[in-house]
């Protein structure tokens, strides 16, 4: 996501981009594979902002605003009302994205008054987040440059976001004198964790209102792309290619080739062939994974370091089911699971129904899921994918995500046509990353250093493993800053202009 948002973007600003995909197709975690009718995918699946309608747009999805430069629309279902079940030990319900709904949904659990301060909750948010948001994800870009395209173009937003209490405050700050629910405080805590992968007292609070702000107003709607994650890659791939770009699939990139300045000066496939960059290589494989492609000398122990400092979030146990739905209810589009003993990290135990909500995912009757739950990579370490020992390790690992699925689906096992059981090595394989993992825990945490972009004269990395971190949407922003710093001052003056910004 983060390197096709990069080369659609640059390709519209008249670069001459090549795409160099190690896989056969392209998306890295939002790619989709078909079996039998069903079409199965890697985890995405809760999208928000990504219809552009043709005009400016309002949405604060950086994805939509690449949409718009490219002219490429991603076709959206709305997701309806009620399409997400909120599992506990005890009991599961429905609930509703969007603040009244949810605030029932907070009375139900822990009573009137913690929803009275999940609307007080609420209430500061809103009233944070114009100052959170000030700055729109398409002005910034990685050198001095960025006052130019900040502060210069809207001195009044950029005044705001200084004044904007939520600028240094941590997330956790903002409950303080509204929630004292324990309830609620963890339940809040736990979303956070689960969206970026960090405690509410550790994460800058103006990151996490915008989420908040995005999926809590009573405005606010989920939606799903008409096929899937893929539909948003195609677009970008439409994107690229239209303005000139190319990709090239089953092309994986061995090394970055260091010139004789110490530059990166292109880079090196497997199958042997070098391919030069005259202007920049881009990479958006995880950090630890682009640093096996450099030659050591060539990087500064500074960049060594900081890849050494990041801690790798956990990877998945995937299990994939094509199934009969005959009989059953309408199913929710997500079910999240929220056992406290199932809760890591890395985000919370999901179970996702896609054709609950887009047809063309499944054949007439038929539903397709996708569950998965936080793994940890230590223990296949050094395991042979088709070897007995992995076999049974997969066996045994995979039935808690199972157990969750027959929470929720009591004969599931009976109405089973398709089952594909993915672990750390699977998404390690066939992601083409580091360990299989989500990406770096602690990297909201370690600043944003300038070496954490561009390592080295000429090679600027983007994805997961840079700052906003994990998400469609941040993988997106951090892809569209480098494409930004690609270009000269005007040029990207224009793209503003273009969007309206
Ligand atoms: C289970 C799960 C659930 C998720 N749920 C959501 C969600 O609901 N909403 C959301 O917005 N996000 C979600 N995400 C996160 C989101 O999918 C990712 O953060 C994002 O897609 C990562 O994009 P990226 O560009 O950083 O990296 P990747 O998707 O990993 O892309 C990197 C690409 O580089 C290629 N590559 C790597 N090394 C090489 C090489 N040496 N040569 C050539 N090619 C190479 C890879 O094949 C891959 O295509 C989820 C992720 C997972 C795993």
């Amino acid at each position: 996501m983060g390197g096709l948002a990069c080369a659609a973007l640059l390709a519209w600003y008249g670069h001459d981009v090549l795409v160099c995909e190690g896989r056969p197709t392209p998306g890295g975690a939002a790619h989709v594979w078909r079996r039998a009718g069903y079409r199965f995918d890697c985890g995405t699946s809760l999208f928000f902002g990504l219809d552009w309608q043709g005009g400016p747009s309002q949405s604060e999805n950086p994805l939509a605003s690449i949409l718009q430069l490219i002219d490429e629309r991603v076709d959206v279902v709305p997701v309806p009302d009620a399409a997400t079940c909120l599992v506990w030990p005890e009991e599961s319900f429905r609930t509703h994205i969007g603040s009244d709904k949810f605030g029932a949904v907070v009375r139900r659990l822990w009573g009137q008054r913690a929803e009275a301060e999940w609307k007080a909750f609420q209430k500061r948010a809103e009233e944070c987040a114009p100052a959170a948001s000030a700055i729109k994800p398409m002005a910034v870009r990685f050198d001095d440059l960025v006052a130019v395209t900040t502060v210069g173009r809207s001195p009044g937003a950029f005044l705001k976001y200084l004044r904007g209490e939520a600028r240094s405050m941590v997330f956790s700050g903002l409950m303080e004198g509204t929630v004292g629910d324990p309830g609620l405080r963890d339940f809040i805590d736990l979303l956070v964790r689960g969206t970026c992968g960090l405690p509410s007292d550790e994460i800058v609070a103006s990151y996490m209102i915008q989420a908040f702000a995005q999926l809590y107003q009573p405005t606010s709607a989920l939606e799903y792309p008409v096929g899937g994650p893929q539909a948003i890659v195609n677009a970008l791939v439409r994107g690229l290619r239209k303005h000139g770009g190319r990709l090239a699939l089953n092309a994986h990139v061995d090394e970055v080739v260091v010139g004789p300045r110490g530059q990166a000066a292109g880079v090196r496939l497997r199958d042997g062939r070098t391919i030069g960059a005259s202007k920049a290589v881009v990479s958006n494989a995880s950090a630890w994974d682009t640093l096996r492609m450099l030659p050591r000398q060539a990087v500064s122990a500074k960049y060594r370091d900081r890849v050494a400092e990041m801690i790798p979030n956990n990877s998945f146990m995937h299990v994939h089911l094509g199934f009969d739905g005959s009989g059953l209810d309408p199913l929710p589009l997500h079910y999240y699971m929220f056992d406290p003993e199932l809760v890591t990290d890395a985000g919370w135990p999901t179970i996702c129904v896609p054709s609950a909500v887009e047809p063309t995912a499944a054949p007439p009757g038929k539903h397709v899921m996708h569950a998965y739950i936080s793994e940890p990579y230590a223990p296949w370490r050094g395991l042979e994918r088709r070897g007995e020992e992995y076999g049974r390790l997969k066996e045994e690992r995979c039935q808690v995500v199972w157990n969750m699925i027959e929470r929720v689906i009591p004969d599931i096992r009976d109405r089973v046509e398709v089952e594909m059981v993915g672990t750390p090595l699977t998404h390690s394989h066939f992601l083409n990353r580091f360990q299989g993992t989500y990406g770096p825990k602690n990297l909201l945490k370690m600043g944003t250093l300038p070496e954490a972009v561009c390592p080295l004269p000429g090679l600027y990395c983007c994805g997961d493993s840079t700052f906003p971190g994990a998400g469609t949407p941040a993988a997106a922003s951090s892809g569209m800053w480098v494409a930004n710093s690609l270009v000269p001052i005007w040029e990207h003056w224009g793209a503003l202009n273009a969007l309206g910004l």
